[in-house]
């Protein structure tokens, strides 16, 4: 049997509690006592991965190293661990049932009737257990999707209850998140709610081990006492987790509630070193305690859900604390954004990063962005399509190609400045095609780049279908807008940088994925510095 210990962490009362950050931030403080953890999530829609969802049904679709479409807290788990996350931290509904019924297709079966008990639950235990031996993890946390009771996620609940009995019960341990709410016409925090749920789950043959109480008020001695008496469990197990600031400020919270030495109590007293939060709590200092402050628009198309661009907003976190400087990002609906109110919208910002985005809709907010940074010397960042805006706008503008444009956008346009990568041309199917994950990029020597990461040879994410064509390379550098990276195994240009303005550089992969509190993102670092001076 594997030495691997499980952790369970599920959801009650509402959605949104924030067990993302939770099961990161005890990940965060088992990992600086010494374990080796990760964190998966288990997600319980249909989709295959979330590669096809619109941002605004799901948020941000996460991309990981190795090119897999993810839930967007696998961002968190990599944010707070600073260790790498892979397609087999994320597992959906869709998933399990493929590989089941490709499973039966291929006649693996024998005759037998498939069934969600044993076959599906079998198919989680599998992916659950399968994380922690491939990677010889001490501990591997495992986040369910959604609410108890939901449909949806029953049969998750099964796998788990069958994973105590399969592995021992020191070896499992179920950390059940709810919502006291505060009811402020009588003034008092309310703990039904909870009683309900862990009802829920104990109904379907779960009794929590650890109650996380997620509060806008303190909770009282008494009030807890009550919980545990009513849910089942140990005074030390009710934890409180209230509202702060910054989601970075929990993993400090939780250690106050002693969450971590809970849980090792409970895994059979594991030994460990004692905590080492020091650079965690100096990056928590100069967040708290910025010297300078900017605005920097951040324009888009789904700028009506923040968590659209959820990785983008958290290294402006990083990059801001660093500098010292706190960030504040103004959100421009692409859409919107037009001659008429360009100005009034842009001229109170001293940085414009230009969205990822997929589709013509809000195209042109984005390139005009992306001129009047260039013609007014602000500060610019294109990620993955708002490169590509830029080398569209400085293709018509500086270039003079009229109409030029991406054959995203206009399959007719005679400057195809942007074009479908070989490969993609043959490609129908929409899901998991995309050119996906890390690809390495060599800077050129020389330029800001180079200094910003002061490497040569560098990888970062992707995911995208278009690039810059080559074909007009030679034009663009000669008017001043520069190829400065270069994947060095297909020739296609990663970046491009205009050297001549204060800061401006596109980049066609995503370096927002790859931000992490201890390890900012040097681009992102980069360019709120050159928002500051
Ligand atoms: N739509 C563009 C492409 O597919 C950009 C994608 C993105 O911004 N992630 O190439």
């Amino acid at each position: 049997m594997s030495n691997t210990k499980y952790i369970f962490v599920t959801g009650g009362v509402t959605s949104s509690l924030g067990k993302g950050i939770i099961s990161a931030s005890l990940a965060k403080l088992l990992q600086s006592r010494g374990f080796k953890v990760t964190i998966q999530k288990l997600d319980p829609y249909i989709n295959v991965d979330p590669g096809t969802l619109n941002p605004y049904e799901h948020g941000e679709c996460y991309v990981t190293h190795d090119g897999a479409e993810t839930d967007l807290d696998l961002g968190h788990y990599e944010r707070f661990l600073n260790v790498l996350t892979s397609q087999a931290n994320n597992v959906t509904t869709g998933r399990i049932y493929q590989t089941v019924i490709n499973k039966e297709r291929r006649g693996d079966y024998l005759g037998k009737t498939v069934q969600v008990i044993p076959h599906i639950t079998d198919e989680i235990k599998r992916r659950i257990l399968l994380l922690g031996s491939k990677q010889k993890l001490e501990i591997v946390i495992t986040e369910i999707g959604g609410t108890v009771g939901d449909i949806e996620s029953l049969p998750y609940i099964e796998a788990v209850r069958q994973l105590k009995w399969d592995l021992g019960p020191t070896n499992v341990l179920y950390i059940h998140l709810t919502l006291v709410p505060y009811l402020a016409a009588s003034g008092e925090l309310k703990t039904k709610p909870t009683q309900h749920s862990v009802k829920e789950l104990l109904e379907n043959g779960i009794q929590p081990d650890i109650l996380v109480l997620r509060t806008e008020h303190d909770l009282t001695d008494d009030l807890r006492r009550k919980v545990a008496l009513f849910c089942n469990v140990d005074y030390e197990s009710v934890i409180q987790s209230i509202d702060v600031s910054t989601i970075y400020e929990v993993p400090i919270l939780m250690q106050q509630e002693k969450l971590d030495v809970t849980v090792l109590r409970k895994m059979g007293n594991l030994a460990s070193n004692t905590p080492n939060l020091e650079p965690w709590k100096k990056f928590l200092k100069r967040l708290k305690n910025p010297k300078h402050h900017v605005k920097v628009a951040l324009v888009g198309k789904y700028v009506e859900l923040a968590d659209s661009y959820k990785s983008i907003n958290e290294a402006f976190i990083h990059a801001g604390a660093v500098n010292d400087c706190a960030v504040e990002v103004k959100y421009i609906h692409s859409e919107e954004l037009d001659e008429t109110n360009l100005v009034e919208s842009l001229s109170d910002v001293q940085g414009i990063l230009v969205a990822p985005g997929f589709g013509d809709r809000g195209i042109d907010g984005k390139i005009l962005a992306a001129k009047y940074a260039r013609e007014n010397n602000i500060p610019f960042f294109g990620v993955c399509l708002g490169l590509q805006c830029a080398v569209v706008e400085f293709a018509r503008n500086v270039l003079g190609f009229e109409k030029a444009h991406s054959t995203e956008m206009n399959t007719k346009t005679p400057y195809p400045v942007i074009d479908l990568m070989e490969e993609q041309k043959g490609i129908t199917e929409k899901g998991g095609t995309m050119r996906l994950g890390a690809y390495p990029c060599v800077i050129k020597k020389d330029t800001r780049i180079y200094k910003v990461y002061n490497e040569e040879c560098i990888e970062e994410r992707h995911r995208h279908r278009y690039e810059f064509n080559d074909k007009y390379l030679k034009d663009f550098e000669a008017a001043g807008m520069k190829a400065v990276g270069i994947n060095p195994d297909t020739n296609l240009v990663e970046i491009m940088e205009i050297p001549s303005h204060k800061w401006f550089v596109g980049v066609q992969f995503h370096p927002e994925y790859r931000s992490t509190v201890l390890e900012p993102h040097p681009l992102f670092v980069d360019f709120i510095k050159s928002t500051i001076t």
